[in-house]
């Protein structure tokens, strides 16, 4: 189907851009890569008179060094994030990631804001940037706010950003000595059907002393398996790959998971049980 006929503004500046956001309400939409919004638009499922475009406005797609976290800007390209120094460097779980969604065409297009706003619930970056204990700053044209990654996708397509506001910066902590995390999916078409992500941090003892275990993809937000990361609290590498099975397994069993094209909902309870202890078992070895 074609496009419908639409307004395509660039502001330069954010205040320009709230301004356009204020003057055109529900009648327009951001566009970032349009990886995601222009098959809507084509398959007439949305349809807005204007269009704002995010790309002419500066720094919105930078990676920078912010002293204790990594600052991704929403306007970054999955590609760009993967082959980023500083993402390698300080986040080598979450590089393997982005250079893993889709195909090259989307990863050079598609931007990390778009993917998280959209919220898809079939997507790999929610569950890892959770497990890393990302934070989300939004702007609007009365300030700005961070909210946590752990509490931004509420369901299917719905997320905490307010009417005005967009999505500046993905802020994601700098490890701590000890932490490894890791992410593993099963996807079928590109898009993911299951994805497990681990973040464990381990003391000088050798002892657990954080970890953080999500489910992705699977129940249309990002969820914690709460119990089993408190379980291992304490336990040395060898008794967290034995006791990780048991302990995630009546959580994984409670995943609210629906039937859909991509499989039913015990298949995908399976696969994110197998991905979760993958995911688990790279994050619980000693980094090379
Ligand atoms: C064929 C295909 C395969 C895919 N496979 C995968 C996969 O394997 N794993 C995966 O995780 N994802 C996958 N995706 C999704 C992909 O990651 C997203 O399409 C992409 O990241 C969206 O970014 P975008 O810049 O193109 O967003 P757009 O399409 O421009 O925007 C999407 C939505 O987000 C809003 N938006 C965008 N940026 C902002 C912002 N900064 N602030 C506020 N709102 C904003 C827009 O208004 C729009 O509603 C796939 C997509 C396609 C088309």
């Amino acid at each position: 189907m074609l496009l419908r006929r639409f307004d395509l503004h660039k502001p330069e500046t954010l205040p320009a851009l709230f301004d356009l956001l204020d003057r055109h309400g529900e009648e327009a939409s951001v566009l970032a890569g349009g990886t995601e919004l222009l098959i809507a638009l084509k398959a007439r499922v949305l349809h807005y008179p204007h269009l704002i475009s995010l790309k002419a406005i500066a720094g919105l797609a930078d990676i920078v060094d912010a002293g204790d976290c990594i600052s991704i800007g929403a306007l970054a390209t999955h590609d760009a994030i993967a082959r980023h120094p500083l993402v390698c460097r300080y986040l080598p779980g979450y590089a393997a990631l982005s250079d893993n969604i889709a195909n090259i065409r989307v990863r050079c297009a598609g931007t990390l804001g778009g993917n998280l706003c959209f919220a898809e619930p079939h997507a790999d970056p929610p569950a890892m940037l959770a497990a890393l204990g990302a934070r989300l700053r939004l702007q609007s044209a009365t300030g700005s706010r961070e909210c946590a990654m752990a509490d931004f996708i509420h369901g299917d397509f719905e997320t905490d950003r307010q009417p005005g506001e967009i999505l500046t910066a993905i802020l994601v902590p700098k490890p701590v000595s000890g932490h490894r995390a890791a992410y593993r999916c099963y996807g079928a078409s590109h898009r993911p059907v299951a994805g497990g992500a681990a973040a464990i941090t381990m003391d000088e003892a050798g002892k657990c002393s954080a970890a953080a275990f999500w489910i992705g993809a699977v129940c249309g937000r990002p969820v914690a398996l709460e119990q089993a990361a408190l379980g291992v609290i304490g336990m040395d590498r060898a008794e967290i790959a034995q006791a990780l099975p048991a302990l995630i397994a009546p959580e994984i069993e409670a995943l609210e998971a629906s039937d859909d094209n991509h499989g039913a909902g015990d298949y995908k309870r399976h696969l994110a049980q197998t991905m979760l202890l993958r995911a688990a078992q790279a994050a619980n070895t000693v980094a090379a």
